[in-house]
């Protein structure tokens, strides 16, 4: 097979078979290079050498209902979360100028739970408004579990740019991971999130028991409803939830599925998020011929490696930052200083 071959026919109007993407992650580990060539080819096509970084900021923690297998927030994990009620509208506008401080072009707001209430949204839409004032030209994006149309649209009125709202595994395998609610719940609320005019962010969780065929199903079914971005997930099996011990990805494996990812969704914005350092280990540069995006900094309940680290791995790629408001008003520029950890996220 010639990945780079099957990304020129995608470039100019092709797409990618289900066979074909099956293909790629039974690959051979002597193909590795030739299939992160044909992504890169993809990714320089609609990206460049850019890199968006997102600075994620938890507005709720713990107390979920919800019996998420993956998730330590969750009322059925007996890990130990820091669990706190939703913040202030100061706390979530401070949270913004770190993030901006940190070069992050787009910050995400997120709360556990099944969904916000009218008051939670208000509270999140007045901190937006200020955000917005404050700090012209940042991108926000917030996760607040399913939604209903009002509330979708209030959000967008306030000046929210981007939901993310993740299908995270297959419709086949989603019973195996959570039963408080459906695939089609998750479906429906990234269609609510588009009628409202919301960019609509959509991912996965990789590595939890899931068959290639799974993968690929969701890969194609995001393709189906394109969203602007797709977060992919690395499983950490945190202590204490169901897939407490479940360690079947490896390096090479995660970079086949950034790159199937490109190959099926070739003009999304394809984002490394949490478990890359604990699942790509020295690999992780790699992937970023494959994705376009990164979460700098910390996840909502596991540590990030320190931004410099991201920052620096930018550099040596020779890749540039997307909208990095330290050279706004210049061409994208490759990185040239140094950051300092920003203590937000849990
Ligand atoms: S992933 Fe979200 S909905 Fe699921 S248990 Fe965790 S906080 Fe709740």
């Amino acid at each position: 097979m010639s990945w780079n071959g099957l990304a020129e026919r995608i470039v100019h109007g092709g797409a990618i078979t289900r066979e074909e993407a099956l293909g790629l992650l039974g690959s051979d580990d002597d193909e590795l290079l030739a299939v992160l060539d044909g992504a890169f080819r993809l990714r320089r096509h609609y990206f460049g050498r850019r890199v968006r970084l997102n600075v994620i900021f938890s507005a709720r923690g713990g107390r979920c209902g919800e019996d998420c297998g993956y998730c330590s927030q969750s009322v059925f994990a007996s890990s130990e979360v820091e669990e706190f009620s939703m913040v202030d509208e100061q706390a979530i506008v401070e949270a913004a100028h770190a993030a901006r401080a940190s070069r992050a072009g787009t910050y995400c707001i997120v709360m556990s739970g099944r969904r916000a209430s009218r008051v939670d949204v208000d509270r999140i839409c007045g901190a937006v408004r200020r955000v917005k004032a404050e700090l012209p030209g940042m991108k926000i994006c917030v996760s607040l579990g399913l939604i209903d149309s009002a509330k979708s649209e209030a959000l967008a009125d306030a000046g929210v740019d981007r939901f993310n709202h993740n299908v995270n595994t297959s419709r086949r395998f989603t019973p195996q991971i959570v039963t408080t609610h459906q695939y089609e719940d998750r479906l429906r609320t990234v269609e609510t999130i588009k009628k409202a005019g919301l960019s609509p962010c959509s991912g996965v969780i990789c590595g939890m028991g899931e068959t290639d065929d799974d993968l690929v199903d969701v890969a194609f079914d995001l393709a189906r409803i394109g969203p602007d971005s797709i977060p992919i997930n690395f499983l950490i099996p945190v202590e204490g939830t169901r897939l407490a011990g479940l360690h079947e990805l490896t390096p090479v494996r995660c970079l086949r599925i950034a790159a199937m990812f490109r190959f099926v969704n070739p003009s999304a914005e394809i984002r490394l998020a949490g478990g890359r350092e604990l699942n790509l280990g020295s690999l992780q540069p790699l992937a970023l011929f494959a994705a376009n995006s990164l979460f700098l900094g910390d996840y909502l309940t596991s540590e990030g490696q320190a931004k410099e680290l991201d920052l620096q791995m930018i550099r040596d790629l020779g890749f540039t930052i997307e909208d990095d408001p330290s050279t706004a008003g210049e061409p994208d520029q490759v990185v040239k200083v140094h950051a300092d950890r920003m203590p937000v996220g849990s």
